[in-house]
């Protein structure tokens, strides 16, 4: 065990005898989950990249998929961006997606296809932060890196009596700077995941489990009461709105999509024309706007299809689905896109905000198509 003074909310002796019982807890009530029965580097990395801001119920079913899909990282590779943006769709923070696809192409042409596990090497690939890197090298290579994440935050802090704003990075320094202190060198995976996995089903928000925890007798937030008031976390900034209006053109049976830039918001991703509407402009005049700015092409809007709100981490969006239909000229958009069977969009790798209002699109499609033919 490495070394460490015993912090203020645990006058329990050394590092050893504070870890052990969460060390006993974990080999116990550790859940089953599919990233802890074939363990390796390449399955550890896939399931944390996928953890970070996703529930484990949500990651579990698209890392089954994924594994199929791409069971090794030569497999991920070699294939298509695409390919690998239609395997995370759904799952959201799409970057999560290009990272790993561009780090395993990495791994593949300068380390010949082996994950490294010299921290430095590990960190400098893309999307490898310091969470992933402790997570990975840590349950994966045996690494003495202690990870903080949210759920560690929440039982350091209550554990120890860290009155911190767990927002401030001031404050996830002093968790860290504890956890080196106190993470086992021959066990430090287990350490993590048992620590993590505690924060998941025992010190919950809300409503902590304290007589079920093993950290219960050394735990200051439990002896003084202070369960309900620690962690504490600062307000986060309200996060804006924005309205925008999308154009779903239609010509001869065909709707026009287009990629998204590599790099960026939703990068990669598929997407109807459109964007923000100006302070007091009308989503109506918005679409006719957008398309005429962004593909040079003047179109009416004929109806609105659907109206969806979403909200990432930082904004939130009202969108306005308008069919559309050119009035004259043609598209002439700038990057690369397509025109497609509305019973083909599926094949395309869309936002998640955007598969609310594709049957509508597939409707409103066949109509202007029986329209055309004359049906009723
Ligand atoms: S005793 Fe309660 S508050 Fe303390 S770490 Fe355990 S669950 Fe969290």
């Amino acid at each position: 065990m490495s070394g460490g003074n015993p912090g203020p909310g645990d006058p329990s002796g050394g590092p050893a005898a504070r870890v052990a019982p969460l060390l006993r807890w974990f080999g116990r009530r550790r859940r089953d989950l599919p990233w802890r029965r074939r363990r390796s580097l390449y399955r550890i990395w896939v399931s944390e990249v996928m953890l970070q801001q996703t529930r484990v119920e949500t990651a579990v079913p698209y890392y089954r998929r994924f594994l199929r899909r791409f069971p090794t990282l030569k497999a991920l590779a070699a294939a298509p961006l695409q390919e690998v943006l239609k395997a995370w769709e759904g799952l959201g923070y799409y970057s999560r997606a290009r990272h790993l696809r561009h780090a395993a192409r990495l791994v593949a042409a300068r380390h010949g296809g082996r994950i490294p596990t010299r921290y430095d090497q590990f960190r400098a690939l893309p999307g490898v932060g310091e969470y992933i890197a402790a997570a990975v090298l840590s349950i994966g290579a045996g690494a003495a890196l202690p990870v903080v994440d949210g759920n560690v935050l929440r039982v350091v802090c209550r554990w120890q009596g860290f009155a911190g704003d767990i927002r401030l990075p001031a404050t996830r320094r002093r968790v860290r700077a504890f956890l080196e202190g106190i993470i086992p060198a021959d066990v430090p995976g287990r350490f993590n995941e048992g620590l993590m996995e505690l924060g998941a089903l025992v010190c919950l928000p809300r409503a902590p489990r304290c007589p079920a925890c093993p950290l219960c007798p050394g735990c200051f937030a439990f002896r003084r009461g202070r369960t309900g008031s620690l962690p504490v976390k600062g307000r986060r900034k309200p996060v804006p709105e924005y309205t925008v209006a999308l154009a779903v053109i239609v010509r001869r049976g065909r709707v026009f999509i287009q990629q998204r830039p590599e790099e960026g918001h939703l990068g990669g991703l598929w997407e109807f024309p459109g964007g923000k509407c100006r302070a007091g402009e009308w989503p109506l005049d918005a679409v006719v706007r957008e398309c005429r700015e962004e593909l040079g092409a003047e179109v009416e809007a004929l109806r609105e299809i659907a109206v969806v709100r979403h909200a990432y981490s930082h904004f939130k969006v009202r969108l306005h689905v308008f069919a559309c239909r050119l009035r004259r000229g043609r598209v002439r958009p700038g990057r690369p896109h397509a025109w497609v069977r509305a019973a083909d969009l599926g094949a395309f790798p869309f936002p998640a905000a955007n598969h609310r209002f594709l049957p509508q699109i597939a409707g409103s499609a066949e109509e202007r198509t029986r329209r055309r033919a004359g049906g009723p």
